[in-house]
């Protein structure tokens, strides 16, 4: 979506990992009822709650979503579909490239697009479980007619793959939520953070893709400055930095998606992995 106030292309997107991703850490954890529990409240509850939330903000949206939950929960799957959304790939199982050999990862991409596109889906995009690339996955997207990748950490702006036609939406850990709410029993050394230390997280990296003052593009924390406008690091250390006059106050005009931010919260979102992670934001012009 374009959140035409700020300058900025915006993508909110979800991944649907449900049971899978807990199946993938263990394959154990199949037989644990209580362990896959955690992932059934994304498509149980979550998932609802979230196309509900979307509709109201009329936003768009993308949910990344593997194989084997789409066939488990194919409901939710033709919902999200309904609802107008995109669906992108996210594995058959949701096990990283790095721990399948060329063949294997194949075998996974192929039985996903399969299940995915049974269901109605148009599916060119592809965000791979743990973010990680194999050295081939880029030719198996290729091979198999996917235009975008939305895996890796090395922009804040998209940008063409130099060896091969396919479109990367870069992407970090602190938009994902997973990484500030996730907790097992295996990893108690986790803390929950709150929804306002996230939201907060989001919103400095969100400003940072548009300074208010200046055309520089910069996803570094944002600095009140002197005038209570907000303003990249550089702005709002050496003023001659500056490029063109301060904006209104982001206080003042708060977009379309930072309204939405809110709602986002502990209880709507899943925080078992579907994720509002992988927004990112490109100054327009
Ligand atoms: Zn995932």
């Amino acid at each position: 979506m374009s959140d035409r106030e700020h300058g900025c292309d915006v993508v909110i997107s979800f991944d649907l990992d449900a049971e899978e991703v807990w199946i993938g850490e263990d394959p154990a954890n199949a037989e644990r009822p209580g362990t896959l529990s955690q992932g059934t409240y994304g498509p149980k509850v979550a998932v609802p709650l979230l196309l509900d939330l979307l509709r109201r903000l009329e936003l768009p949206a993308t949910f990344f979503v593997p194989g084997r939950v789409a066939e488990r929960h194919p409901h939710r799957v033709e919902q999200i579909l309904a609802a107008g959304h995109e669906l992108g790939h996210h594995g058959w199982t949701h096990t990283s490239p790095l721990r399948l050999t060329p063949a294997q990862e194949e075998d996974e991409l192929v039985r996903g697009l399969d299940m995915l596109t049974s269901l109605g889906g148009e599916v060119v995009g592809y965000r791979s479980p743990a973010w990680d690339f194999s050295p081939v996955t880029l030719d198996l997207l290729t091979r198999h007619g996917f235009r975008y990748s939305s895996n890796l950490m090395d922009d804040i702006r998209p940008y063409r793959h130099a060896t091969h036609n396919i479109v990367e939406l870069p992407v970090h850990w602190t938009l994902d939520d997973a990484p500030h709410f996730w907790f097992s029993l295996a990893s108690w050394d986790r803390t929950i953070r709150t929804s306002a230390e996230v939201r907060a997280l989001w919103e400095e990296e969100y400003a940072g893709c548009s300074c208010s003052r200046c055309t520089r593009r910069s996803s570094a924390a944002q600095v009140a400055c002197g005038c209570s406008s907000r303003s990249c690091a550089g702005c709002a250390t050496s003023p001659g930095h500056a490029s063109r006059p301060h904006a209104t106050s982001p206080r003042r005009s708060r977009s379309p998606l930072m309204r939405a931010v809110p709602p986002l919260r502990r209880r709507v979102s899943t925080h078992r992995r579907v994720s509002a992670g992988s927004a990112w934001c490109a100054r327009a012009g």
